[in-house]
């Protein structure tokens, strides 16, 4: 069974609704969502909607932490505490409520889906490098461990048993089809989908994962969407200009 996986969607409508298309042209349902639905981009509401009418079970990002005041907005570096403070006008109580009730971190039984790492879920500490990887990962119960927060695409697996790392990718063709033994019971899985609509790996394009638990596949699709109307509503809502400029770059 496939699994959309889709995180940092940060207000960009544009890059979330091209997702949405390609994952409807695929025949793909089923949506995970791990946090940063909102933030730097000019639609937050919109996307929270959006997402909220996937059906997805979403994980609270430091963004939404910042919105809600469960993360302090210092924080945050001054580009992204003045869209903070802008999108926490923008929500209705509603829409912030519903920001509220997120979990730092949510289980089935294939998947932990958290926005940064399965540690300190709070801490919104960066997964960068493999080690820290496989330590966050003794935190984690199930085979497969969702993370976003960078917003640089990644796929690590280990074999625990023999204490051997199996497989890392960060490079764009090894990321379209990485595998692992899903039969055997000591693999373990961290993908990391990048981000919808704010990428930083140099490609501008939104990003998501699409992940089958029992056949032991991801892939990391790109697809181009309307980055020009996205930057148009960023600077026409007063935000800071830099968060438009970075869309067409990708970093
Ligand atoms: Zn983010």
């Amino acid at each position: 069974m496939q699994y959309a996986v889709l995180s940092d969607i940060h207000g960009n409508l544009e890059a979330l609704t091209a997702v949405a298309d390609a994952l409807k042209a695929e025949g793909i349902s089923r949506v995970l969502c791990l946090g940063d639905i909102v933030g730097y981009g000019a639609d937050p509401s919109a996307c929270l909607e959006r997402i909220q009418g996937m059906g997805a079970p979403i994980v609270c990002g430091n963004h939404e932490a910042g919105c809600i005041g469960r993360l302090s907005l210092d924080w945050f570096h001054d580009a992204a505490k003045a869209a903070l403070e802008w999108t926490r006008d923008q929500l209705s109580f509603g829409e912030l409520d519903t920001l509220r009730r997120m979990p730092m971190i949510e289980t089935t039984d294939a998947f932990t889906l958290v926005h940064a790492s399965p540690r300190h879920p709070e801490r919104f500490t960066y997964l960068f490098d493999a080690a820290h990887a496989a330590e966050a990962l003794s935190h984690c119960r199930t085979p497969i461990c969702l993370v976003g927060h960078t917003h640089i695409p990644w796929f690590v697996a280990w074999d625990k048993s023999r204490r051997a790392l199996l497989h890392v990718a960060a490079e764009p063709a090894a990321l379209e089809n990485a595998t692992w033994d899903a039969k055997d019971p000591n693999a373990r899985v961290l993908i990391n989908p990048g981000s919808v609509g704010q990428p930083r790996d140099g490609d501008p394009r939104a990003s998501f994962a699409v992940v089958d638990p029992e056949a032991g596949t991801c892939s990391i699709r790109r697809v181009v969407y309307a980055i020009s109307a996205a930057q148009e509503k960023i600077r026409r809502a007063g935000l800071p200009a830099i968060l438009a400029d970075r869309l067409a770059v990708g970093r």
